[in-house]
């Protein structure tokens, strides 16, 4: 069964609603892809520009998923950095540190060109704060900052001691931050809907509407194929871009990434006045803890504040009781103001956060797992796989040699183990 759009601001702050055939009938392309989130729609992009035929078959809508109900902050911030670090080294060696650190920033470059190129209206805008929420919390933004400086990227970076924060923010919680000029923050929904657009352009099909019911994985005389209801697409290679909300293969998928219900809430417009007063230079924020608090202004001027993560998998059912007191703890002069939406979104979280690429069979692919940092890492694992599917297999391989921790048993049980171990790191944290 399909399912509408969520209620979020980004829903009612759509430019052009997609409209996209639902699958009848038999179709034959090159490559299908389950999933029209960043990762399903950017894959196809890449590989539409490369002269592919690409079908994209999405259960609900383009961007129905996490890709419609995100914080909307694209930053640098890799999840999993570290364990890429030691076990990319088997594969690239010295290399290794290079690569992860050009990881971090090539999604920013995809995703400027793309909206330079397609010119797709986005309310992109620059500039981002990582905060300081303890003061102990200062040692890793100095560290940071001191391997962004020796890399060159002094020009947008700037260290902030905890006296220069109320010329950025009015609020007293913050020990200092990291001032980041090149992360950006933007309408994540209308980015995806004017990717779609542009990969349309070039020659792809969308189906909406159409959940995948199977995968069929072919065999040396038969191509796979991808079956719907009501349809069926035969391709030469097929990707799985379901992330935390497809139950396809379960087999093989099961206890690779749990859904973690992340809620979200926007305001009710502010004035130019309140804005300027809380946040003069229109930043995005997050701060450094675990399970952290992010926000910004939106296009219209609203406070879009998201936080809280439910690691057993369940959305909160009173996502605005939940965040106001952070809200108005951050910004005292926002008590009382009026909550217009509020919505939550499925991340997919990864044991060891590297995100996961594979294969299910020798035509078969996945992609998914960003671990709540996938607005970036999502085009650029799609520039991966536009690559791995046109036969182009160096970095996809570099990322696929990756082990992962595969938890047994149960979805449910999988998301128990999760709340377990976050529980445990949180203690960790409030003891640092
Ligand atoms: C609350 C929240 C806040 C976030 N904030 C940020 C942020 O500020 N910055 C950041 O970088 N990242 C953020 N993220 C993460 C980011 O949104 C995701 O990593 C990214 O959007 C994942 O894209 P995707 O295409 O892989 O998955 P999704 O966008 O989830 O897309 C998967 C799609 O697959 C479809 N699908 C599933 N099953 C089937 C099936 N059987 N047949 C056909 N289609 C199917 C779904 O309908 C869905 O549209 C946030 C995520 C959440 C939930």
């Amino acid at each position: 069964m399909s399912e509408p759009r969520c209620q979020a601001y980004y829903t009612a702050t759509i430019n052009n609603e997609s409209n996209y055939p639902t699958l009848h009938g038999d179709v034959e392309v090159d490559v299908a892809i389950i999933g029209g989130g960043f990762t399903g729609i950017n894959t196809s992009l890449e590989l539409a520009e490369k002269g592919f035929k690409v079908a994209v078959i999405e259960a609900n809508k383009v961007a129905w998923g996490a890709t419609g109900r995100n914080g909307g902050q694209v930053t640098g911030s890799l999840s999993g950095d570290e364990a890429m670090r030691k076990q990319m080294r088997k594969t690239l060696g010295t290399d290794v540190d290079q690569f992860i650190w050009n990881l971090r920033w090539r999604g920013h470059d995809i995703i400027t060109s793309r909206i330079e190129k397609y010119g797709i209206e986005c309310d992109l805008k620059y500039g981002h704060l990582h905060t300081a929420y303890k003061p102990s919390h200062m040692r890793e933004l100095e560290a940071s900052y001191a391997e962004g400086v020796q890399q060159g990227m002094s020009e947008h970076l700037r260290l902030l001691q905890a006296k220069d924060m109320p010329d950025f923010l009015e609020t007293s919680i913050y020990h200092g931050a990291i001032y980041n000029r090149k992360n950006m923050h933007l309408h994540s929904l209308n980015l995806c809907l004017g990717e779609a657009q542009a990969s349309v352009s070039l020659g792809t099909q969308i189906f909406e509407n159409s959940p995948v019911t199977h995968i069929s994985h072919g065999d040396t005389q038969n191509s796979p194929s991808v079956h719907t209801a009501l349809g069926k697409v035969r391709a030469k290679r097929v990707l799985l871009a379901g992330n935390a909300y497809h139950r396809l293969e379960r087999p093989k998928m099961r206890g690779k990434i749990f859904p973690c219900a992340g809620g979200l809430v926007a305001t009710a417009p502010l004035t130019d006045a309140e804005v300027h007063a809380i946040n003069p230079k229109d930043l995005a924020v997050y701060d450094c803890r675990l399970v952290l608090d992010y926000y910004r202004i939106t296009g219209d001027n609203r406070l879009l504040f998201g936080g809280g993560a439910h690691y057993s998998g369940k959305p909160s059912r009173d996502i605005a009781g939940e965040l106001r007191p952070a809200l108005e703890k951050t910004f005292p002069r926002l008590k009382g103001i009026g909550i217009d939406f509020q919505w939550s979104g499925m991340m997919g979280i990864v044991v060891n956060r590297i995100p996961q690429l594979g294969q299910l069979s020798d035509n078969v692919f996945y992609a998914q797992g960003y671990s709540g940092h996938g607005i970036a890492t999502s085009h650029i694992i799609s520039e991966i796989m536009g690559k791995a599917l046109s036969g182009h297999m160096e970095e996809y391989d570099t990322f696929a040699a990756c082990s992962h921790v595969r938890i047994p048993g149960s979805e449910w049980l999988g998301n128990q183990f999760l709340a377990l171990g976050m529980w445990y790191y949180l203690l960790l944290e409030r003891l640092r």
